[in-house]
């Protein structure tokens, strides 16, 4: 009777005794679970549907806190937000100079960043250069190095296991390059308009040409006259494409390309922007698929 209260008890532990790791994006939880394999526990914050500069902070997100073991954030002020439920979650572990609180970005190679500091034309939402990294797969790359390192200071017992996860990454990263080579052939040099600056890094991956935002400055709506320029550079340049993600209006898009003869292509800036993009990988089929599908058809 006592063994099999024991064994039921051993049975029921395994999920529950994982330590629990939190990423603020669906992005960086899809790499997290990578390297975190079978050791951790992963959970994340802010939904790959959502504006990840524009999160609606609930409650249940300090909760996730209160017994997590590490934070995973994007940092360059992206997700600021994660610091004010790690104070209402009470966990020092997770506080900024922690080992339990973890910036992605250290490492990864950023773009925009201001020269100095009274710049302030790349718009308020990209202070510190522009966030959007995990769009370049070298920077996810990056990021699941930087977990490997830090899971592995953390969790000490399961080093070799994150040691191997992060291999089997690697070897996937390789192979996602040559299956995505005809694809990016066909992208080089092809120009788009954009609806928010977040699509840098995917053109220096892609060779994709992002001529010009809707958005006057990242954050910043559309103006009518903005909006007219860009339609002007669209005529001028013969670009085809406008890229929205699918937490932007698409009344302006559209309207533009009604105007210049241009398509829409919705494309996810992140996981979980579309259901089908259900990792960090599918991120990357689905929007070079579509891309050569948009330019192509
Ligand atoms: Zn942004």
């Amino acid at each position: 009777m006592k063994f099999a209260a024991v064994l039921l008890l051993l049975l029921a532990v395994p999920g529950v005794a994982k330590p629990l790791v939190v990423a603020t994006t669906e992005d960086l939880a899809s790499i997290a679970t990578a390297i975190a394999g079978d050791e951790l526990a992963v959970d994340f914050l802010a939904p790959g549907s959502a504006n990840t500069h524009a999160i609606e902070l609930k409650p249940s997100y300090a909760m996730k806190l209160v017994k997590a073991r590490a934070v995973i954030r994007m940092g360059l002020g992206l997700d600021n937000w994660v610091l004010s439920l790690i104070d209402n979650a009470r966990n020092r572990a997770l506080v900024p100079g922690a080992p339990g609180h973890i910036d992605a970005s250290e490492g990864c190679s950023i773009l925009d960043v201001p020269t100095d500091a009274v710049d302030r034309s790349m718009g308020d939402v990209h202070p510190f250069g522009n966030p959007h990294y995990l769009l370049d797969p070298a920077n996810g790359l990056v990021v699941a190095r930087n977990l490997s390192q830090r899971f592995s200071a953390l969790f000490p017992a399961s080093e070799a296991a994150f040691r191997r996860n992060l291999a089997a990454f690697e070897v996937a990263y390789e192979a996602k390059q040559q299956e995505w080579g005809p694809m990016v052939a066909q992208l080089r040099g092809v120009k788009v308009v954009t609806y928010h600056r977040m699509w840098g890094y995917f053109a220096r991956f892609s060779g994709i040409d992002p001529v010009a935002e809707i958005e006057p400055k990242p954050g910043i709506p559309p103006t009518a006259s903005h909006t007219r320029q860009v339609i002007d550079l669209m005529r001028a340049q013969a670009v085809k494409l406008i890229v929205r993600s699918p937490f932007y209006e698409s009344k302006t898009p559209e309207s533009m390309a009604a105007q210049t003869g241009a398509k829409v292509v919705t494309l996810a800036p992140q996981v979980g922007a579309l259901p089908e993009v259900t990792d960090y990988w599918a991120m990357f089929d689905i929007n070079l698929r579509r891309l050569v599908g948009a330019q192509g058809g």
